[in-house]
């Protein structure tokens, strides 16, 4: 008598069951991970940047200036994309305190 053809169904049920549940992590896990793509930066036109400080504000000065490699190097910025100059400025200026 073969017994490895005969299934106990309560255990066929475990088994189901616990399918269902691993195929619910994974599709939890991969819906629920966090997004590691960050938003997109605005553009220097739409946040009217220009080369050159406003009055005594500039990037340098700015929270959101990310420095170059040196202090007189285009850095970048957390908000606006592109090379940002450290003499530059934009609306969202915000100063260091
Ligand atoms: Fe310069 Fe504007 Fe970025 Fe501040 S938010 S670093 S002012 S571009």
């Amino acid at each position: 008598m073969k017994h490895d053809k005969l299934v106990n169904p309560s255990r066929q049920m475990l088994i189901k069951q616990s399918v269902a549940v691993a195929a619910t992590a994974l599709a939890a896990g991969t819906l629920l991970r966090p997004r590691t793509v960050q938003a997109a930066k605005a553009a220097k036109s739409s946040m009217m940047y220009q080369d050159k400080p406003h009055a005594n504000q500039r990037c340098s000065g700015c929270v959101q200036f990310v420095p170059g490699s040196s202090p007189d190097a285009n850095g970048t910025c957390r908000v606006v994309a592109g090379s940002i100059s450290p003499n530059g400025w934009c609306v969202a200026f915000t100063p260091k305190s």
